[in-house]
């Protein structure tokens, strides 16, 4: 187990984007589930639970509480996504978008002087869909999507620009009134600024303004995401300076030559540029809140919803992490209450028995297990998985056979079909003294000349137990069959006859 820092994070649901913590049995997996009682981490394959379990989980190995550590934890950190964020817009619908923009402002600039109301369209159209473009970033990425926006979906029909206008005003508003109160008034300014990303987190993924401006959503957010927020502010700053870095890498002279000859290709290259690092910072912010998507109430995309509660597959692994413990008894227990839970269920059947088998303590219930286990593979169709079974009770009760007939005859089918003789003989070959009155018989005993015949080459013995069924089980429904297949056998014994 790795310690965390701070430790006690866990029971204050919040988390740290540093540290992390790792399933005590896969060291390379990251928990999402943590227990109150004894601290024991467990990743998702490990405590397949619901997070959306009506009812409060309990510890295998202590019953303590069981609670889970959200998403948070099992993403990469924050900061390891970097190179992604960075590579973000450059997905295809990206690319698109900064294409468009920049055939948008070519375009303008073009009509600039000739048709100046169609410019002033064009440039009101490149403003809304960068503001559009970059919320809907945040969404997606919110929502754990890596693919960026369609531009067909910055048409959804919510006026989320103007809405942004809005933002931008009452942020303005609120600052200028601050700015009258000297030093305080600072304090005040350098607070709303910080607060302004998580404004326009709520803007994206709620697209309503009233959310965006309403404080005790603003402060909620922030402070859910912890001393992140506070990162990602640091790394808006430096990445919103990132237009202005990426024009100071175009050499001196062919600024000027672009200023003179083209401008509309210059401001192409500013308004993209910008776009790209507004995707850069949507792609930041919707992480953070993907991170904590949890407690935001954010609704995750299709491919990283939680699976519904498999009940079934908890308790099995419940009794997994007892078999990892060396608490043999105590799975053996609670597999013995999965079986009686899920009668028919042929993993819940076969993990029990292994683990009856393995402990090969109590004969009397290998015994009466594992006729129910192959009953359950053979009524499933699973019939090659059956000597195996019979095997593994073998090795703790010796000379084991089922009671049911028709099961030991399926058995021997499938030794016979394995070229094994001699346990298939093992399992019928004494019916006639075992079970005489068996409505099974003369199907094992037809199988049982089969596996003289054909197996052991002994037609002798094939023939003998031929004529012992045609003469104790008359008229039986597979009494052709039996007839024909002695006449076969006789045929290819003696060529000479046969061909008379
Ligand atoms: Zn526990
Ligand atoms: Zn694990």
């Amino acid at each position: 187990m790795l310690a965390s820092w701070p430790s006690d994070d866990h029971r204050s649901g919040r988390r740290n984007i540093v540290a992390k913590d790792y399933c005590v049995y896969h060291a390379d997996k990251a928990a999402n589930w943590n227990c109150l009682g004894c601290g024991t981490l467990l990743c998702q394959g490990c405590f397949p639970a619901s997070p959306e379990s009506a009812r409060q989980l309990y510890c295998t190995l202590c019953s303590g509480n069981m609670h889970f550590l959200g998403v948070a934890n099992s993403m990469p950190p924050f900061w390891s996504q970097m190179p992604r964020f960075f590579a973000y817009p450059l997905k295809s619908n990206g690319l698109m978008f900064l294409v468009l923009l920049a055939v948008l402002t070519m375009a303008s600039g073009r009509l600039l002087h000739a048709h100046g109301a169609v410019a002033a369209v064009l440039i009101f159209m490149i403003v809304a869909l960068g503001i559009r473009q970059g919320l809907r970033v945040i969404e997606f990425c919110s929502q754990g999507r890596s693919k960026p926006p369609g531009i067909a979906e910055l048409f959804d029909g919510n006026s989320t620009a103007f809405k942004m206008l809005g933002l931008a005003i009452a942020y303005g508003v609120m600052i200028g009134i601050a700015g009258r109160f000297g030093m305080p008034g600072i304090a005040g300014m350098v607070g709303l600024s910080a607060l302004l990303p998580a404004s326009i987190m709520l803007l994206a993924i709620h697209g309503s303004l009233r959310d965006a401006l309403d404080p005790i959503q603003v402060i909620q957010l922030a402070a859910r995401t912890g001393w992140s927020y506070l990162g990602l502010i640091l790394v808006l700053m430096v990445t919103a300076q990132g237009p202005q870095q990426a024009l100071g890498l175009i050499p001196a002279a062919t600024l000027v030559r672009l200023k003179e000859n083209s401008p509309e290709v210059l401001m192409a290259l500013l308004v993209a540029s910008s776009a790209y690092f507004n995707m850069v910072m949507g792609s930041m912010m919707g992480y953070l809140l993907f991170q904590h998507h949890q407690d935001l109430g954010i609704r995750p995309d299709a491919e990283h919803r939680v699976a519904p509660a498999d009940n079934r597959a908890l308790e099995m692994a419940r009794a997994a992490i007892l078999v990892r413990e060396s608490r043999y008894p105590d799975a053996l227990r609670h597999m013995a209450g999965m079986v009686a839970d899920y009668p028919g269920d042929l993993p819940v059947l076969e993990y029990h028995h292994k683990l009856l088998c393995a402990s090969g303590a109590d004969p009397d219930r290998v015994q009466l297990h594992t006729e129910r286990y192959l009953k359950a593979l053979f009524d499933g169709q699973r019939k090659n998985r059956m000597t195996g079974v019979l095997e593994a009770a073998c090795r703790v009760v010796p000379h084991y056979k089922p009671k049911s007939i028709a099961l030991r005859r399926a058995l021997a089918e499938e030794y016979f079909l394995q070229r094994q003789f001699k346990p298939a003989i093992g399992l019928i070959g004494m019916l006639h003294k075992e079970a005489p009155t068996s409505k099974e018989l003369p199907a094992a005993y037809y199988l049982l000349a089969r596996i003289y015949s054909e197996g052991l080459r002994d037609d002798g013995k094939a023939l003998m137990i031929l004529d012992f069924l045609l003469k104790h089980c008359p008229g039986h429904a597979l009494s052709g069959d039996i007839e024909n297949y002695r006449k076969v056998i006789q045929s290819l014994g003696q060529p000479g006859q046969a061909v008379a």
